[in-house]
Order: structure tokens, then C-alpha cells, then sequence
């Protein structure tokens, strides 16, 4: 008998009803039913129906092939899928493939959501538009970058207040500040 691999056992099984011949391509084939489950087993032998045996090294050795063959098949369909990517993908691609320098002289992110600059309005108006830009910004209202936009937004005389009273303190009770020398 022969051990022959068996689909539904998954594993190597002994054979029952085994039959020596030939493929129509002409290769030597054992065949006969799992001696466990009755289910109908197919190998290709060597030459005179010999079975080959491999080496445990050889077996892994096998495997390990065969994984980086399907790597290397995934790899170049990914890569092909990159190239075939509308321009949309391929600019993101690019974007976060290049160095920081130049994705930030190409990206548009500090002109898209401009910094609201005082003007005419009062302190408190003004810091309900800083409020929304740091909401655009996605940025906390202590965040430096706030701060800094708020302070260099503000008309001169309250950004020398501001600068008395001290930018280190929470943007709130700056403009709370600003808003109470008002009155
Ligand atoms: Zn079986």
C-alpha cells in the first residue's frame, strides 16, 4: 500500500484498491480510495510508479519557495495596480512617497483654511472666527500654532496687551483679558 495525500483528511493516508497506470499524458499514476474516509486518491510517481520521498530540509525548502513565489506574484500586481491608478491615487502616492520638503512646497494646506485676521471686529468677534479655524485646523485652542495665528491676527495695541498679560496662559483668558480692558 501506498501513502498517497487525501483531500478530505488533510493528511498523508494509506490507500485500499490501489491501481498502478498511466496519465493520457503519459506519467506514471497511482490512484485507489483513503483507507480512513474511502475518499478516491490521485498521485504522480516517479518513473515505474516509485514515490518520491523528500527530505524534511527538502520539504521546507519547498514551501519556502513557493512563498516567495507568491509574494513576489503579489508584489507585481500591486505594483501594477499602482501604475494603473487614476491620477488622483498616484498624486497621493507621490505625496507620501516624497521627502517632507517638497510635499510641504507642493501641498496647499496652510493657503486652503487662511487664518482669520482681526480687521474691523471686535476681540471677541475675532475669537469666534479663531475658534472655527482651529475647528478647520483640527487643532486644540491651546495648540501653539492657534495661538500664534490668534496673536498675529490681533490689531497691534491688543497684541501688545496680549503680550503684557502673556501668551504663555490660555488663549481663553487672553481674550478674556483683551475683552474686560474694553469696558
Ligand atoms: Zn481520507
Amino acid at each position: 500500500m501506498t501513502e498517497i495525500y487525501c483531500t478530505k483528511c488533510r493528511k498523508k493516508t494509506e490507500t485500499s484498491s490501489e491501481v498502478q497506470d498511466m496519465t493520457d499524458k503519459g506519467r506514471y499514476r497511482i490512484h485507489g480510495d483513503c483507507i480512513i474516509c474511502e475518499t478516491h486518491k490521485n498521485t504522480i510517481t516517479g518513473e515505474n510508479w516509485k514515490v518520491k520521498l523528500h527530505s524534511k530540509g527538502e520539504v521546507l525548502d519547498a514551501k519556502k519557495k513557493r512563498k516567495k513565489t507568491a509574494t513576489n506574484k503579489k508584489a507585481k500586481k500591486l505594483g501594477l495596480k499602482i501604475l494603473d491608478a487614476d491620477d488622483k491615487v498616484q498624486a497621493y502616492i507621490k505625496r507620501t512617497t516624497t521627502p517632507p520638503s517638497t510635499s510641504r512646497l507642493e501641498s496647499n494646506e496652510e493657503e486652503e483654511i487662511p487664518a482669520p485676521t482681526q480687521g474691523d471686529s471686535s476681540v471677541s468677534e475675532y475669537f469666534e472666527s479663531i475658534k472655527l479655524y482651529a475647528i478647520a485646523r483640527n487643532k486644540d485652542l491651546d495648540h501653539i500654532n492657534i495661538k500664534v495665528a490668534f496673536i498675529l491676527g490681533l490689531k497691534l495695541d491688543y497684541a501688545k496687551r496680549a503680550k503684557e498679560f502673556g501668551f504663555k496662559k490660555p488663549l481663553k483668558e487672553i481674550v478674556e483679558h483683551l475683552v474686560g480692558d474694553r469696558y
